[in-house]
């Protein structure tokens, strides 16, 4: 053999037996097959077997398998991102002509997805009040092929009550999806609660670093899983080993990372609820969170994620110059990882209420819970 047939052998020399406790990192576009009757190019690699590594190596099937085990589905998708994972589910249950549902708390790029994408391929997504509840049913159409719900929702935290939403969408054959992200798919049962699909961005809690984007869709039974399948497929929504190898290490600390977080949060938005010029505190372990009632019936938890309201007395510049001022808390999107953060929404819409630009967001991170009152009280403003 010359040496350079030698470079390009693939036959492995090293022995394979080495077991430790680390996932291993497996990398591969192609999969060789035993003989030409062997050849597959089936994505069900869970089942039948491997046969692409675009529909997962065994780092991503990992990763895929052990979501499963905790959402306690079916099977779970991995898919590059949060934002993968809501397209996957609207276009696995939407066609030209469907209608769907999505409260008007949803996650910002969500609500973008049904006013561009989905619209132009003729899929009408109506929005509504997250606090609607058995009400869904007036709303409910003969077209209706899919049901979202984000609980809490995005920056205004609203508690949904999906129990109540899921009675009556199964009832008329209509399929509900949960945005689980706040949850890190641990502090609501999504599938104990009736969900039929369930995601989270595995970028946020899972991952836990900020350092990567990855995604997770679980399907509850076959019927979700056959929605989704051929749709998954399709799309070809590959991901990175590393990524998965970086997810599957986040969910060992998962746990220890959720409780620190739950502690510190709670300590920063009662100090808050305190404050002056404070008015109001969305966090949904506190009576003044929209929906706390359903949160004490339904979860086991809360998260590191939640938003406050300046009085009247503070002006809309003010907030932005608080938020400015803050040290320790760095101002940014996303969340979830280790580092607090900060951020107004100025223009942030709800149909019922105009925030005036007084709606601030945080995400605390793992630093002394201390320190950051210190931070938040030197930059709140002199009236
Ligand atoms: C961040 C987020 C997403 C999107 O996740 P990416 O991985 O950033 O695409 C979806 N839903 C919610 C509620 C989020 O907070």
């Amino acid at each position: 053999m010359d040496w350079r047939t030698k470079l390009l052998d693939p036959k492995p020399y090293a022995r394979r037996d080495y077991t430790s406790l680390a996932t291993p990192v497996f990398r591969g576009s192609t999969v060789v097959f035993e003989d030409q009757a062997a050849v597959t190019d089936d994505w069900r690699q869970a089942q039948n077997g491997y046969s692409y590594g675009l529909y997962g190596t065994p780092t991503a099937l990992e990763l895929a398998a052990r979501i499963a085990h905790i959402d306690g589905g079916r099977e779970t998708f991995i898919v590059p991102g949060g934002q993968a994972a809501i397209a996957l589910i609207y276009l696995s249950y939407c066609t030209a002509g469907s209608h769907a549902l999505v409260p008007y708390s949803a996650y910002g790029p969500n609500k973008a997805m049904a006013e561009g994408l989905m619209r132009g391929l003729n899929v009408d997504v109506q929005p509504y009040d997250p606090l609607i509840g058995a009400d869904i049913s007036d709303l409910i159409r003969e077209n209706t092929t899919l049901i979202w719900c984000e609980s809490p929702g995005s920056v205004t935290m609203e508690i949904q009550d999906v129990p109540a939403i899921v009675r009556i969408a199964h009832a008329k054959n209509v399929a509900v999806a949960l945005d689980n992200t706040y949850s890190a798919g641990v502090m609501f049962d999504a599938f104990a609660h009736g969900v039929d699909v369930s995601m989270q961005a595995l970028t946020k809690y899972v991952g836990g670093h900020s350092d990567l984007l990855l995604g997770a869709v679980s399907a509850r039974d076959n019927a979700a899983f056959a929605k989704l399948g051929p749709i998954y497929k399709q799309l070809g929504l590959a991901v990175s080993p590393d990524d998965c190898s970086l997810a599957l290490r986040g969910l060992q600390t998962l746990a220890v990372r959720l409780d620190a977080l739950e502690r510190a949060t709670l300590e920063i938005a009662r100090w808050l609820v305190a404050h002056p010029l404070v008015d109001e505190v969305f966090h949904p372990a506190l009576p003044s969170c929209p929906g706390h009632d359903i949160w004490q019936r339904d979860f086991q938890g809360s998260t590191s994620v939640f938003s406050f309201t300046f009085n009247a007395t503070v002006s809309a510049k003010q907030v932005t110059q608080f938020v400015d001022a803050l040290k320790i808390f760095k101002i940014g999107l996303s969340w979830g990882g280790v580092n607090s953060l900060a951020v107004v929404y100025p223009n942030l819409e709800r149909p019922d209420r105009d925030f005036a630009g007084r709606i601030v967001r945080l995400n605390i991170g793992l630093e002394n819970p201390s320190d950051l009152i210190k931070d938040l009280s030197l930059a709140m403003p002199s009236t």
